[in-house]
């Protein structure tokens, strides 16, 4: 994914080294970052710098949005991203999908102030590949789509091709929204400019890029694809359902200023990104 350059930390300690099914799961202890989630070599997260991730990913969908009451998160099995979605009062129910067991069961062990997003009662998990769940859902389901995906490498690989996002658009409601892990315009234009085109033919309310900063990712920062399906208009740049901050776990990334702020872009993306 990144030829010619590598991204590292220094390790205290291993604390954690199996094969799942699907990928090889590593979680050590760094000397600046706290404890880090490894998926077949990839840095997923870190304790240090995971917030900016999983709170971008999940609040640029749903305060996008007014009253998101059923939320759907293909991936996301540390669970970050369902801490995430639990701040919103509005939602009822939070389907997840995630292939692979072993991230949420060491999730739980290792990072239990990420994992703590499945214990919020609305939380129904399912072990499984997004692709086959997608396909069962009845059409309209979901106001929301969250796709906390790794690397289109590996299980991922399915997640950033065309009929993925078809069953995606087929599973929101008209006026849907769903929000992707889209690697970084620094490395992946190539990949980011293949995606934007087939959002394009497959979302017809809006399709945007938003992107963030996480130092512990190559190039230290990652954008998502921002779409929404036919009706309602969405205007993600002006988010219309700001979430309220909670004293006992304040945001420590996002904030309204920085929803709208995200969407700009430099002018070597935004030539690919928004040619129409
Ligand atoms: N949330 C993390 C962060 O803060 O950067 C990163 C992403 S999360 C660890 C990515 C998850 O997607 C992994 O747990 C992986 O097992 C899961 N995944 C990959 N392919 C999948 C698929 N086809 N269906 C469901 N989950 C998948």
């Amino acid at each position: 994914m990144w030829p010619g350059e590598a991204h590292s930390l220094k390790v205290k300690e291993i604390l954690f080294q199996e094969k799942s099914e699907y990928q090889n799961v590593i979680v050590f202890e760094s000397t600046t970052y706290g404890k880090v989630l490894v998926l077949d070599g990839v840095i997923q997260l870190t304790e240090r710098d995971e917030c900016a991730y999983q709170e971008m990913i999940t609040h640029l969908p749903l305060c996008s949005i007014p009253n998101p009451k059923k939320v759907l998160v293909i991936g996301g099995g540390d669970g970050g991203v369902l801490r995430e979605v639990s701040r919103h009062s509005s939602v009822e129910q939070i389907d997840i999908c995630e292939i692979d067991g072993m991230v949420v069961d060491v999730a739980k062990r290792f990072f239990p102030k990420v994992a703590i997003g499945f214990e919020d009662p609305r939380v129904n998990l399912n072990i499984g590949d997004g692709v086959a769940f997608l396909k069962n859902v009845p059409e309209g389901t979901y106001d929301a789509i969250i796709v906390d995906s790794s690397d289109p490498i590996g299980p991922a690989q399915e997640l950033f091709e065309k009929p993925f996002f078809e069953s995606v658009a087929k599973a929101l409601r008209p006026g849907g929204v769903v929000c992707t892990q889209a690697e970084s315009i620094w490395l992946h234009m190539h990949i980011i400019e293949e995606i934007v085109s087939v959002c394009r033919q497959i979302f017809k309310g809006s399709v945007n890029y938003a992107w963030t900063t996480v130092p512990t990712y190559p190039s230290g920062v990652i954008g998502f694809m921002l779409c929404s399906t036919e009706g309602p208009a969405v205007d993600f740049k002006h988010p219309v359902n700001p979430i309220t901050d909670s004293e006992e776990r304040p945001l420590k990334f996002y904030n309204t200023e920085i929803h709208s702020a995200s969407f700009c872009l430099p002018s070597f993306a935004k030539r690919v990104i928004q040619m129409e």
